[in-house]
């Protein structure tokens, strides 16, 4: 260790530990979390000290404790999202050729050719962007090692990004790790039936500064269902360019739409081109979560600085999956179609039975989560009523706190997933029904 750093840690040590602090959820507790808090030595005690500050300040999953609370109690899983039927079978047959075919060793570390040429060919149709697949893609082990490649490529130390809350639980590990500081803005819930979720413009612009290095936005959201408009989307761009801020954008559930929603691209808006990373992957629009392939698609220089982390991360994606990755993307355009189709059919499925069980439910405008509210039950948190319905009565959800920085905030909220199969929504339906009583 040098000099520098071991004085570094001396200073440190005399801050209280991150260790000793017990957080509740997956997200440290505090929200200035890149501040470097101590663990090394402890003040007052010689114990030598073998995790890193970084771990202290965040849990586990909660959504994947809640897959695991659920095998324990035999309860329908409504809590991860991830489909319970199979995937399409020309893209299983395309793995297949590709193990077949001896495609077992490293792909490129940014990606196979014949993925990447599908992408950018993807993006042109879809977001009518000109992506260059030699330069500006990075291939990765899913959408959630994108975003920490992306953020530990573009983050130093005291950066602060920008996130709407609730947010996708990772999102605050990948800063606490990535040594960024988060700042929240809240999406409110609609006051009224069938209405969305909003943001307040002048909270927005005060979450904004010279030391803000990102924005990560998730449109459609998880967890709300929300997609933000277009307008939305232009008054976060001109607040990106006032400061000169990245966009850093999760479009996982680009595909899944309801109610004539459209999804719009950070990077198609004029000035977006050369500031804005998107982050997008196979698990949601393929039902292949565990086949672990996705990628951020962004300017040279960034893709450059991201390659260079998920090299010495990851090396690569699963290879024979990229190939069939590349075949999943040459998909016709009625897939996509079916795929939302299918959607719309569980949500509708899903919402009436939650409804007559005694939840309000925010209809979702894309994802496949209803966000709830529980106030009808009369628990005094979500996590002690998420306990009750996987243990009771045999459905799991997630808690809403684990979507807040501060747990309160989600107390009346779980979230349900509803990419399941037709009788798996019946019988959490069957199950819920239990509460009406
Ligand atoms: N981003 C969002 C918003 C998600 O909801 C999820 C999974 O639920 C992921 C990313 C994870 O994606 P991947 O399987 O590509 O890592």
């Amino acid at each position: 260790m040098s000099d520098r750093r071991i004085k570094k840690a001396g200073k440190i040590t005399s801050k209280k530990a991150p260790a000793k602090r017990k957080p509740k959820s997956t997200l440290i507790r505090t929200p200035e979390t890149s501040r470097p808090v101590p663990s090394a030595t402890q003040a007052g005690t010689t114990a030598k000290h073998y995790l890193s500050d970084k771990v202290g300040y965040f849990t586990e999953s909660v959504i994947r404790e809640m897959t695991r609370q659920a095998m324990l109690h035999h309860a329908v899983n409504l809590a991860q999202g991830f489909p319970d039927f199979s995937a399409p079978a020309e893209i299983k047959q395309a793995a297949q050729r590709a193990v077949a075919g001896d495609v077992n060793q490293y792909a490129i570390t940014w990606g196979a050719k014949n993925l990447r040429n599908a992408i950018a060919r993807q993006m042109g149709v879809w977001q009518k962007i000109t992506v260059d697949p030699e330069k500006e893609i990075t291939v990765c082990c899913g959408s959630t090692e994108a975003m920490i490649s992306t953020l530990l490529a573009v983050c130093n130390t005291g950066d602060e990004v920008v996130i709407f809350e609730p947010f996708y639980e990772n999102y605050g590990p990948d800063s606490v790790l990535s040594g960024a500081k988060p700042k929240f803005v809240k999406l409110h819930p609609p006051k009224e039936d069938g209405g969305e979720w909003t943001f307040d413009e002048k909270e927005l612009r005060r979450a904004f500064d010279k030391h803000t290095k990102a924005i990560i936005l998730n449109t459609p959201n998880n967890p709300t269902g929300k997609v933000f408009t277009r307008k939305e989307l232009e008054l976060i761009r001109d607040l990106c360019v006032e400061f000169d801020v990245l966009a850093i954008t999760d479009e996982i559930y680009e595909h899944i739409l309801y109610d004539g929603t459209e999804h719009i691209s950070m990077v198609s808006l004029d000035g977006m081109r050369e500031r804005t990373v998107t982050i997008n992957g196979m698990s949601k629009t393929y039902s292949v979560t565990g086949w672990r392939v996705g990628w951020a698609v962004g300017p040279e220089k960034i893709t450059n600085a991201i390659r260079k982390v998920h090299d010495f991360l990851t090396v690569g994606a699963p290879a024979p999956l990229q190939e069939a990755g590349a075949a999943a993307l040459s998909l016709p355009a009625e897939y996509y179609a079916n795929l939302a189709q299918g959607y719309r059919v569980r949500r509708d499925h899903l919402m009436p039975a939650l409804t007559a069980a005694g939840f309000k439910c925010f209809r979702p405008r894309g994802a496949y989560y209803v966000m709830t509210d529980i106030s009808a039950f009369g628990y005094s948190d979500d996590v002690a009523f998420a306990k009750y319905l996987v243990q009771e009565i045999g459905v799991a959800c997630v808690p809403g706190s684990s979507f807040y920085r501060d747990p309160k905030d989600g107390a009346r909220q779980v979230r349900f997933a509803f990419c399941k199969k037709p009788e798996t929504l019946d019988e959490a339906s069957r199950r819920l029904a239990k509460l009406a009583r």
